[in-house]
């Protein structure tokens, strides 16, 4: 594995231990769960709950949902997890992500009560998570959320539908955003935690992705919630669910450079041993270029991402233009990394079931959720101009 980077100065000691103890079970554990007879027979859903079990057992879910509460998350270590995983398995690398983002609203506002009952089976891999905000009409632009939550008694009624929810039809609770109507808009939102099978909470449709992974449209009509599952105060729905992808947006970009590094790796070991005209692709100038640009495109990617999750960690600020810029940057670039390894393996990168085509499936959808590249765009040009009024209003005082 690549392992110089872990000598940047955003790295102590427990990072690098930590990143030679996830190898070292990706290769002795993980590797051979893939290629079990068990999992290989198994339907989507089985293979996730094996992966859950096993990651469960190793203890790597603990990075997800830290025992500590919020002063445990530690976003270098939740990248270096998601990038180490990405580079064997877009599965195990999804499986360990969807336990934190659908426990980290639990994690980050849950009461003593609700985190001591969600969270241990979470960290085990007992339990499956899910974190349900999207809706049909409501994606890049949450304030359009039409899901409502009408007072009921002591609690409240659930109306309405989710879309794209990742773990949809496996998970055991979802963290479900609705209206609750403090306000218009965003600020109108609540956060509930939805065990999976209350009534009137239903699948409507499994969807087929073309990386697969569980997914699914969910269906609520006058689904009760108790008091006790609210999250945070009403009206907070949507200051928690951005709280929580300011945790794991980071940590997306670090997925995409895991397998931007896989591509790079694949198509440097198929260029020093595939003859074409009569020498090694490697030493035609043209595939050294695209070699190189793959370099300088991984190293940009894990300066952004570990710049991002350092300054999270360690200056404890809001990394709201580098969490952009790292995703931006390290989805858009592993796109073109992965797509210039399926390049090097012509035909063969095409072939369904190589490495290079799996990864070229597997890295589509990165650049689309937690905030498409669009959207991380329209952040970062409003962080900057926001920053630069402010400077010309200084500059002219
Ligand atoms: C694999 C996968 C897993 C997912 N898992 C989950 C999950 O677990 N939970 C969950 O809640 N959601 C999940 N989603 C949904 C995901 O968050 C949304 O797909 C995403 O937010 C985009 O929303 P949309 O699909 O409605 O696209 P739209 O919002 O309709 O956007 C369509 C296009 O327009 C662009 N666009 C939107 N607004 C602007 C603008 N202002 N300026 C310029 N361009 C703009 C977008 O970038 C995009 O390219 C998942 C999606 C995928 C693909």
């Amino acid at each position: 594995m690549e392992s110089d980077f872990l000598n940047w100065p955003f790295f102590e000691a427990k990072h690098r231990a930590l990143a030679t103890r996830i190898e070292a079970w990706s290769r002795e554990q993980l590797e051979p769960l893939l290629h079990s007879e068990a999992y290989r027979l198994a339907g989507l859903d089985a293979r996730c709950q094996h992966l859950a079990n096993a990651l469960g057992q190793s203890g790597f879910l603990d990075i997800c949902a830290p025992e500590a509460g919020p002063e445990g998350f530690d976003v270098r270590s939740i990248c270096l997890a998601r990038e180490i995983l990405a580079r064997r398995s877009a599965l195990a690398e999804f499986v360990l992500a969807m336990q934190g983002l659908g426990s980290g609203p639990i994690t980050l506002f849950g009461t003593a009560e609700q985190r001591a009952r969600y969270l241990p089976s979470v960290r085990s891999g007992r339990s499956i998570a899910a974190f349900a905000l999207s809706e049909p009409e409501a994606g890049s632009d949450v304030s359009a959320i039409s899901t409502t939550a009408t007072a009921s008694g002591d609690g409240w009624l659930l109306e309405g539908e989710k879309t794209w929810i990742s773990n949809g039809g496996i998970a055991q609770h979802y963290i479900m955003f609705a209206r609750t109507g403090e306000a218009p808009g965003a600020r109108g939102l609540s956060a509930f935690i939805v065990p999976a099978d209350s009534p009137g909470l239903e699948v409507a449709e499994r969807i087929e992705m073309m990386s697969p992974h569980p997914i699914a449209r969910l269906r609520l009509r006058a689904c009760p919630v108790a008091p006790g599952q609210l999250l945070g105060r009403p009206g907070e729905g949507f200051r928690i669910a951005m709280a929580t992808l300011d945790v794991f947006r980071t940590t997306v970009a670090a997925a995409a450079l895991g397998m931007a590094r896989r591509a790079l790796d694949e198509a440097s070991r198929h260029a020093a041993k595939r003859i074409a005209m009569g020498r090694l692709l490697i030493e035609h100038q043209l595939i050294q270029g695209k070699i190189a640009d793959m370099c300088c495109a991984v190293d940009q990617s894990a300066l952004l991402v570990y710049r991002s999750a350092w300054t999270r960690d360690v200056l404890k600020q809001r990394v709201t233009r580098e969490s952009s810029m790292a995703k931006l940057c390290a989805t858009e670039s592993a796109q073109r990394v992965i797509d210039e390894a399926v390049q090097i393996f012509g035909g063969m990168g095409v072939q369904s079931g190589t490495p290079v085509e799996e990864l070229y499936r597997d890295i589509r959808a990165l650049r689309i959720y937690e905030g498409a590249s669009e959207v991380q765009r329209v952040i970062l040009a409003r962080q900057h101009m926001a920053g630069f009024s402010r400077a010309i209003v200084v500059a002219e005082q």
